[in-house]
């Protein structure tokens, strides 16, 4: 054996997939820490962590989205794609992706399901790959580690009265952050409203985004947007359900200010009909939905064709909120992170510890150990199972 080989980490040869666990993890939100957003107001959160061991010894956890039926995704990785992985080699996820694709995802459809299950336990071999190479995520990726402008987001920044909204920007203003994510998509004047008062209060230095959460109706944009364009909004995300390709083309017509969406869209064959209606200009998949890791760079390609950037969405677990900041590092077309500004999340800081923290410029750096470069609290797993029924009411 040449030195060069010998000279390689003991993992970076073959990785076969010893065991995969995924399991359902909630905590529930008491009234101080709960939110009132477009879908409801929050009562619990709930999220899927997967957790792939390879025979070398090697671990790597990733995180699915719930998908509001946590137990059901985290009980299809542990059956249907559990069995496809096993014996598998972990470094190949190229592979893994394109057997599951011809599995499950040709044959049944796109649906919602498959691609949350499969996104997690791509995170994870993503992860592994790292340990093995003995490299953060970002340099597996061909990165150096740079900072990220982030904006304050998350289960945050709710339908509050205007002043008291304007408060809460303002403090997240004061931590650092340059840009602040508003949750919309109640009455168009009571929208208005909350966005005129943080205007007022945060002067025209800061960015305002907002996020309408799918309740728009076509009226409804046709009286916000314009407003949006005179408070120098910069962007608008989900006005409409992510099938609703029709609105998005026809309310392009009534203002400027972009449209934002992808969290609610899965693979690249989803994002490339996002791309073709020439209506959304900010790309937003999650790499816990939208088909992992793997499949998040190459929707990211296909946006830099059309020179639009792509604002990775993440909101649950720190596991997420670390590859998305690797990932991001990575890519040549990366726009804001998503800063996680909610109240007592345990999945942020304490299934893993805090993965970032935000500079006086408003930016993130991603973590610098091997992999993701998170540890994950297995007693925090076991502390914390699921509980059924709805997160918001
Ligand atoms: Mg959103």
């Amino acid at each position: 054996m040449s030195e060069a080989l010998r000279a390689m980490p003991a993992g970076a040869g073959k990785l076969t997939i010893r065991d995969v666990t995924a399991y359902a993890v909630s905590f529930p939100v008491d009234a101080a820490g709960s939110v009132q957003l477009g879908v409801g107001r929050t009562v619990k959160r709930d999220a899927v962590v997967v957790k792939v061991t390879t025979e070398c010894g090697l671990v790597g956890f990733g995180e699915s989205h719930h998908g509001r039926a946590h137990t059901t995704i985290a009980h299809f990785i542990n059956t249907a794609l559990r069995d496809m992985a096993l014996g598998q080699d972990a470094g190949d996820t190229v592979g893994l992706w394109r057997k599951i694709y011809k599995s499950q995802l040709q044959g049944m459809g796109l649906g919602a399901a498959c691609v949350l299950a499969m996104s997690g336990l791509d995170m994870a071999l993503w992860d592994i790959r790292g340990k093995a190479a003995g490299l953060p995520l970002y340099r597996l990726l061909g990165a150096q580690r740079r900072a990220l402008p982030a904006y304050a987001g998350g289960v945050a920044l709710g339908w509050q009265e205007p002043e008291l909204l304007a408060d809460e920007a303002q403090r997240h203003v004061e931590s650092g952050l340059k840009a602040v994510k508003l949750r919309i998509g109640d009455t168009p004047e009571r929208d208005l409203a909350r966005i005129r008062a943080v205007r007022k209060r945060l002067g025209d230095g800061i960015e305002i985004l907002t996020d309408a959460m799918m309740s728009y109706r076509l009226d409804d944009a046709r009286k916000v947007v314009p407003a949006m364009d005179e408070l120098g909004v910069g962007w608008l995300e989900e006005p409409f359900a992510a099938h609703d390709y029709q609105n998005y083309e026809t309310a392009r017509a009534f203002g400027r200010v972009a449209f934002a969406a992808g969290e609610n869209h899965y693979t690249r064959f989803e994002f490339t009909r996002l791309l073709e209606t020439n209506a959304v200009s900010i790309l937003q998949p999650d790499l816990s939905k939208a088909g992992g890791i793997t499949e998040v760079l190459r929707i990211a390609a296909l946006a830099s064709a059309y020179h639009l950037p792509v604002h990775l969405h993440s909101s649950m677990t720190g596991i997420n909120m670390a590859a998305t900041i690797h990932v991001m590092t990575a890519l040549d077309n990366a726009g804001y992170f998503e800063a996680d500004v909610s109240r007592n999340n345990h999945f942020r800081d304490t299934l893993v510890r805090m993965p970032y923290r935000v500079d006086a410029e408003g930016c993130v750096h991603a973590p610098d150990g091997p992999g993701l470069g998170v540890e994950v609290d297995e007693d925090f797993i076991a502390a914390h199972p699921p509980i059924e029924g709805p997160a918001y009411r």
